[in-house]
C-alpha cells in the first residue's frame, strides 16, 4: 500500500511527460517538413527571394541576381529536402569583374566513331573518326595546348586565377559509349581531360549506345569532368518548373551520387533554353551553361550562355586548324 503511495504519482508524471514528449516530436517534425517544403519550393520557383546564410546565426538575405564583390557566402540552403547526400557548395566565388572576358575555345563533340553505312546526314555531321580525332588531339599537343575543365575555366573568369597559355576545354554531348571506347583512351594517350554531358535516362536503363555507370565512375577517376545533359534530352523551353527541376536536378543528383562532387555544369540539350531555364540552373547552383553557338569569348555575367566551336566530321584537320586561329 504504502509503495503505492510512493510510486503511483512519479508513474503518473512520468507517463504525462512521455506523452507531451512524443507530442512535441510530431509537432516539430509536422513544421520542419511544412518549412522544409515551401523553402524548396520559394527556392527553385522564385529566384527572386532571397537566398539565406547560415554562416552565422543571424539570417543575412542575398540577393542572388547581382553578384556584390564584397563577402563571399556559403549558400548551403540546409532547408532544401534532397533525396540523395549530395554535399552542397561550400562556396561560390564572388567574381572580380562580372565582365572580364577570356577567350578559350570550347571544342564540341558528339560521336568519337565511324559512322554506320546508313548514316543520315545528321550522324554523319555529329561523327568525327577515332583517327580524325587522333590527328586533332595531335595537332593541338604541337600547337602547344593545354587542355583544361570548365570549373577551372569558371575560377579564371570569376577570380582570375592563372591559366595555361593557350587553355582548351574539349566537351562531348549525349554520353554515347565511343566517348568511353574510343575518345577516353586517346585523352589518356596525350595526357588530356575532357569533359562529358550526359543525359541520364539512357544509362538508368543500360541503353548499350550509351555509357554506363560504371564507366563514368572510371572516367571520372582518371580526371574527366562530368556534366548534366539533362535526364532526356527534351527541348527545354516553355515548360514549367516542375518539368524544368525533374530534369536538371533528377541528373544532376544522379551523376553526383557515382562520381561523389557536385556537378556544376549543364549543357541544353539541342542548344535549346529559356530565361526559365537559366533561372532552375541558378538556383541548383550551377556555376554555367553551355549552348551550340558559336564563339570562344566567356564572362561571369554570360556563364550560362558560353559558346562553343563545333567540330564537324566533314572538317580536314585544316579547317579545324582554320577555326583555332
Ligand atoms: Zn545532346
Amino acid at each position: 500500500m504504502k509503495k503505492w503511495l510512493y510510486y503511483g504519482p512519479i508513474m503518473l508524471v512520468s507517463l504525462a511527460l512521455m506523452g507531451c514528449l512524443q507530442m512535441q516530436q510530431v509537432v516539430m517534425a509536422m513544421t520542419a517538413q511544412t518549412t522544409m517544403t515551401t523553402l524548396a519550393q520559394s527556392i527553385v520557383i522564385n529566384r527572386n527571394l532571397p537566398q539565406v546564410t547560415m554562416i552565422t546565426a543571424t539570417l543575412t538575405p542575398t540577393p542572388t541576381d547581382t553578384p556584390t564583390p564584397t563577402v563571399t557566402l556559403l549558400f548551403t540552403d540546409t532547408p532544401t529536402p534532397s533525396p540523395t547526400n549530395t554535399p552542397l557548395p561550400p562556396i561560390e566565388p564572388t567574381p572580380l569583374d562580372p565582365n572580364f572576358t577570356l577567350h578559350v575555345p570550347i571544342l564540341m563533340y558528339h560521336y568519337i566513331s565511324v559512322p554506320p553505312q546508313n548514316a543520315d546526314a545528321i550522324r554523319l555531321d555529329l561523327s568525327v573518326t577515332p583517327m580524325q580525332f587522333e590527328a586533332q588531339l595531335l595537332y593541338l599537343r604541337q600547337q602547344g595546348y593545354e587542355t583544361i575543365s570548365l570549373q577551372q575555366l569558371y575560377l579564371a573568369m570569376t577570380l582570375q586565377t592563372p591559366l595555361p597559355a593557350k587553355p582548351i576545354v574539349i566537351t562531348f554531348d549525349d554520353g554515347y559509349r565511343d566517348a568511353y571506347q574510343q575518345a577516353f583512351p586517346l585523352l589518356k594517350q596525350y595526357g588530356y581531360k575532357a569533359t562529358f554531358f550526359v543525359f541520364t535516362q539512357p544509362i538508368d536503363t543500360y541503353n548499350i549506345e550509351f555509357l554506363t555507370w560504371e564507366m563514368i565512375t572510371e572516367m571520372h577517376q582518371a580526371g574527366m569532368e562530368f556534366g548534366s545533359h539533362s535526364y532526356t534530352h527534351p527541348d527545354m523551353r516553355h515548360r514549367d518548373a516542375d518539368f524544368l527541376v525533374y530534369q536538371i536536378l533528377g541528373s544532376k543528383e544522379a551523376i553526383e551520387a557515382r562520381i561523389g562532387e557536385p556537378v556544376r555544369f549543364f549543357c541544353y540539350p539541342s542548344g535549346r533554353y529559356d530565361q526559365a531555364v537559366i533561372n532552375v540552373l541558378d538556383s541548383a547552383h550551377f556555376f554555367g551553361a553551355l549552348t551550340t553557338q558559336w564563339g570562344d569569348s566567356h564572362s561571369f555575367n554570360e556563364r550560362f550562355e558560353m559558346s562553343r566551336i563545333r567540330v564537324r566530321g566533314t572538317d580536314s584537320l585544316d579547317t579545324f586548324a582554320a577555326v583555332l586561329k
